[in-house]
């Protein structure tokens, strides 16, 4: 059974696989979906290799970027940073009826828009365990409203 936060993930990337082109090589109906255990990106583009992170965020207005967006993996997400290495991001912002998508190219991405939460404390499932989120008020300046 998939939890409430797989749902909601889930949403947003069939959206996104649904409703645009790569926005790389231009294709129609090229957007696939990656495995859940897939780490850097969630969906890939079966013509030309493109790869996107989609966040998608329950929210109350849809028009009001939220100020922080749950990221995934600190670490990874810092050796990458460390490499040099962005994902492009798209953001689907949902409530009960209506969504808005937004996107950021990867060159537009700074490192200062990763923002490393505490570790989990010990009494977590996953002890120790480190996430980011997206500093949304920064990344409001950058990215752009598609629908
Ligand atoms: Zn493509």
């Amino acid at each position: 059974m998939a939890t409430d936060k797989q749902k909601l993930g889930d949403f947003g990337e069939e959206l996104i696989k649904k409703k645009f082109d790569c926005p790389k090589c231009k294709r129609t109906k090229t957007l696939k979906k990656l495995p859940p255990n897939f780490k850097c990106a969630d969906i890939i583009c079966d013509f030309c290799g493109y790869l996107a992170q989609v966040k998608t965020k329950t929210v109350t207005d849809i028009e009001k970027f939220p100020s922080k967006i749950l990221g995934a993996a600190w670490q990874p997400q810092k050796d990458r940073m460390d490499a040099g290495i962005y994902f492009p991001l798209f953001v689907v912002l949902k409530n009960k009826n209506k969504h808005s998508v937004f996107y950021l190219s990867s060159d537009l991405q700074t490192e200062a828009m990763f923002i490393k939460r505490k570790p989990l404390s010990s009494s977590a499932k996953r002890a120790g365990w480190q996430g980011y989120y997206f500093d949304g008020t920064l990344l409001e300046k950058f990215i752009s409203r598609l629908i």
